[in-house]
């Protein structure tokens, strides 16, 4: 009997709700990523006790009260949330997405019925062991996703099925089951009718994932439904010497390069040359691209305002897939107007998506300038010397110039400008008298 190791919340909620006669098991994720070796997210438990039941046992403990109507009451145990909801079963599936009503039931065995995946499906008890209704353990063996029951109906049911689908194998490195993967095919259009956030959520852990390639290439006909603006890439030709695949087989190659996981550079690394199909000319030398980082940076920030990815996130992303052509020169000040201009952070994916855009040109093309590698050294460098990049750090402040007589107002703020530029570009160093003495 396999034996399972719940975090202290889990096992907590566990023996509170056992202790007071109800049946009690963790389910879902945890199971599957336990049974991984994997550390789980986060700890949800399934009950018979009904929504009021579950509250009376934990009358003493923090109640978050997420979902009580769905049946699922969140205790906070130590910093922890466990998500204790009552077996259920889901009604009737209107528009494809929410259950139109919610009806409890007695048994274990309903609930693990209506969870998407057989891999998700699995419940465990340390006295009982798991609890595998579905063939979940032997599809954690095989390494397959395949859907709890028919394929279709479970997709029809629920739209947003078709993406976990997809997004738990990229994330888990595992195949899609045959008669699951054609219903995904199949059903895609159903995606049309779920929310953008929804979406968004599962799309950027299926970005994330080890297999998110294979995945993308498998299914490219399923993020075409929510990335409709990826179709025409799909086999379009470059005609270049410098380009020995097409646009989405470039793309795809150097997401493989990418090895960080981190969902910014993989998001500039998908998108940097979505706008190519629209920019493309042809003369006698070949295909050409012109102004295609232009085209690609304004598809970008309509598709991150869709599917509304936060401001930071879309405006970092945005920057990087107008930048992603344009080289930086290895030389400290240029690399400090880098850091200025994406932040420490975002030039790192910015020099990442450069390193892996470049891996995926011909192989003649393919060398990587000594470039990226000096600059992350540059980059230390500055970091290391905690170098003068803003006003706040720079040794003169808006006082000393109104003690030297400067009157108050914009000359001032220009003044500093200009010596903190001085200061960047290495001209003067960030001392005091020296600046002062300079404006003299
Ligand atoms: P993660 O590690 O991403 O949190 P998870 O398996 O915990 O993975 P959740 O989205 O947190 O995924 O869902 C928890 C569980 O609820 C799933 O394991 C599955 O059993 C069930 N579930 C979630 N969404 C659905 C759905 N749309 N249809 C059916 N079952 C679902
Ligand atoms: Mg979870």
């Amino acid at each position: 009997m396999e034996q399972i190791e719940p975090s202290d919340g889990a096992a907590f909620a566990l023996e509170r709700l056992r202790s007071h006669g109800f049946e009690a098991y963790a389910v879902g994720g945890c199971v599957r990523d336990s049974l991984l070796g994997r550390v789980p997210n986060d700890w949800d438990l399934t009950t018979n006790a009904r929504p009021e039941e579950t509250a009376a046992c934990f009358c003493d403990c923090r109640i978050i009260d997420t979902g009580m109507k769905h049946g699922t009451v969140a205790v906070l145990y130590g910093g922890e949330l466990i998500e204790i909801t009552t077996y259920r079963l889901d009604g009737d599936y209107l528009d494809n997405r929410h259950p139109a009503d919610v009806t409890f039931s007695k048994h274990l065995r309903d609930d693990l019925s209506r969870r998407d995946f057989t891999v998700n499906s699995m419940a465990y008890y340390p006295d009982e062991g798991v609890v595998d209704c579905f063939g979940g353990r032997d599809d954690l063996a095989a390494r397959v996703i395949r859907c709890v029951g028919d394929a279709r109906t479970r997709f029809e049911e629920d739209g947003l099925r078709i993406l976990r689908a997809i997004r738990f194998a990229a994330v888990l490195d595992f195949r899609v089951e045959e008669q699951t993967a054609r219903a995904v095919h199949e059903c895609r259009h159903l995606l049309g009718n779920i929310a953008n956030e929804r979406i968004r959520e599962e799309f950027c852990k299926l970005l994330c994932g080890r297999d998110a390639v294979g995945i993308l290439r498998e299914f490219s006909d399923v993020a075409a439904v929510f990335l409709p603006e990826l179709a025409p890439s799909f086999g379009f030709a470059q005609h270049s010497k410098y380009h020995c695949y097409d646009v989405w087989e470039h793309t795809l190659r150097a997401l493989e390069e990418e090895r960080t996981g981190d969902l910014v550079t993989r998001l500039g690394i998908l998108f940097h040359d979505i706008g190519k199909p629209s920019c493309f000319t042809r003369d006698e030398e070949g295909g050409h691209f012109p102004r295609h980082a232009e085209a690609s940076v304004d598809m970008t920030d309509a598709i991150l305002r869709r599917l509304r990815f936060d401001n930071a996130t879309r405006e970092l992303v945005s920057k990087l897939v107008k930048y992603h052509d344009v080289p930086i020169i290895p030389e400290p000040k240029h690399v400090k107007r880098a850091i200025l201009r994406y932040g420490e952070n975002g030039l790192r994916a910015l020099l990442e998506i450069q390193r892996c855009d470049r891996l995926a040109h011909a192989p003649e093309y393919a060398a990587l300038p000594p470039s990226l590698e000096q600059i992350p050294r540059i980059m230390e460098q500055i970091c290391a010397e905690n170098a003068c990049l803003s006003l706040k750090s720079l040794a003169v402040k808006g006082d000393d110039l109104l003690a030297l007589g400067y009157p108050s107002g914009k000359e001032v703020g220009e003044i500093l400008q200009r010596l903190l530029d001085a200061v960047i570009d290495g001209e003067l160093p960030n001392e005091r008298d020296v600046l002062i003495k300079s404006l003299k």
